[in-house]
């Protein structure tokens, strides 16, 4: 397998940026190039560069592929879904519709637990088929890499059940998947009366379990008022730490959590939501370098018109990356597409910065950017193919899919 991409309108390669995740100001140098072109050998990316200097290089086995004049990105890389899950909850969406609040819902056991209740009931095979579509759904949209957590089980077997569905996944259709357990979703009806015994649970039983399982990389927590506090938070992640997962931690999504400040002092990989977080916690995480996982689809769902202050994070020189939290409670979607227009509408990101948050820093926020994200030689062949005449056209026109052709090491999908 030896083939050139030829006849590429724009391309956007990520090009200069080296091992580690893009920051503030650098976040908008997305190497744009006209009339490049790409060579592709075994699935690897081997060169890119003006098109008349790649050509020169091929030999009589080199396939040309002529993309008349379309868009070529590094596949869309998905740093935060809980994918696993069964059924739906339409009929609370009417609910939130009203202006119910979330955590209302969550203490008369919908939301969260509605869902674990279904995921509990579902069957592997059940939930095995409904994640695979909705993978689908990801992969035509031009994602070619997608972080899974668990956190609808809730109890050791089913936490342990959805990382197996990700690991078989993993070998039946064609994207990456990196697996987050994230037993510290919800605290379960059972423990209702006694929530710390939970957090022991998590920490003396189900973290002990995922480390022997060997799938899950990363450990996350809901670190939220009514949820679990930063003090819990800390012990869990720590534990994981000692469990070789590396952590996450889901921070001021509904207040002033707590979750940027253990997200710094722990230093975590990413935060995810930071819709409340205070100018204090930005420092903190920009220092730490743990990279700001912003979920605007989730924002736009909730309707409450809080977005998180993406330019204030720039300024405060944090790397961004951007993801559909697709779940099926606060977003109810697999489109990246979409989380561009929202991000660059309501986060004002330019389409540039958005770009950089849903490729190459989201494969840095789940611990593939050595992998995937950009077009360096030597990382895998993942591109999606855009029909469209520019890049900021691809937020412009909104709520489409623009995706003509999507690669994974180097295999057309599509
Ligand atoms: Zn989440």
């Amino acid at each position: 397998m030896d083939f050139i991409l030829t006849n590429i309108k724009q391309m956007v390669t990520n090009l200069g940026h080296g091992q580690e995740p893009v920051k503030g100001q650098a976040m908008k140098e997305v190497g744009l190039k006209e009339g490049w072109a790409i060579r592709v050998k075994d699935g690897i990316i081997d060169s890119v560069g003006p098109e008349a200097e790649i050509l020169s290089a091929r030999d009589e086995n080199t396939e040309i592929v002529d993309l008349q004049g379309k868009l070529l990105l590094p596949g869309f890389v998905e740093p935060h879904t809980h994918l696993v899950y069964a059924g739906d909850r339409a009929h609370e969406w009417a609910l939130k519709q009203q202006g119910v609040p979330y955590l209302e819902i969550l203490a008369q056991g919908g939301g969260i637990l509605d869902t674990v209740r279904q995921t509990r009931s579902a069957g592997k095979e059940a939930l095995k088929e409904q994640t695979a579509k909705r993978l689908e759904t990801m992969k035509r949209g031009g994602i070619t890499t997608v972080e899974i957590k668990s956190g609808y089980g809730l109890d050791t077997a089913t936490e342990l059940l959805q990382l197996e569905v990700v690991k078989e996944l993993q070998e039946e259709q064609p994207l990456d998947l990196v697996a987050t357990f994230m037993g510290a979703h919800a605290t379960p009806p059972e423990y209702k009366d006694n929530p710390q015994a939970f957090v022991d649970l998590v920490i003396n039983e189900m973290l002990p379990a995922v480390e022997k399982q060997g799938i899950a990389e990363f450990c996350d927590v809901f670190c939220e008022a009514g949820v679990f506090s930063p003090e819990d938070s800390l012990r869990i992640l720590e534990a994981g730490i000692e469990h070789n997962l590396r952590p996450k931690i889901h921070a001021d999504e509904l207040g002033v959590s707590g979750g940027s400040r253990i997200a710094a002092q722990i230093k975590a990989v990413s935060a995810e939501h930071l819709m409340e977080t205070d100018e204090e916690g930005m420092e903190l995480m920009a220092e730490a370098g743990v990279i700001g996982v912003l979920l605007p689809a989730t924002s736009f769902n909730l309707a409450k018109g809080t977005y998180a202050q993406a330019r204030k994070m720039l300024e405060k020189n944090m790397a961004l990356a951007l993801s559909t939290d697709a779940n099926p409670g606060s977003s109810p979607t697999e489109n990246m597409q979409f989380v561009l227009s929202v991000a660059c509408l309501y986060l004002k990101l330019s389409p540039e910065e958005a770009i950089m948050a849903a490729t190459l820093n989201a494969a840095h926020a789940i611990g593939r950017g050595d992998l995937v994200g950009s077009l360096d030689p030597g990382k895998q062949a993942d591109f999606v193919i855009m029909d469209a005449p520019s890049i900021d056209y691809l937020p412009y026109h909104f709520a489409s899919n623009h995706v003509s052709q999507v690669y994974k090491k180097g295999v057309p999908l599509l």
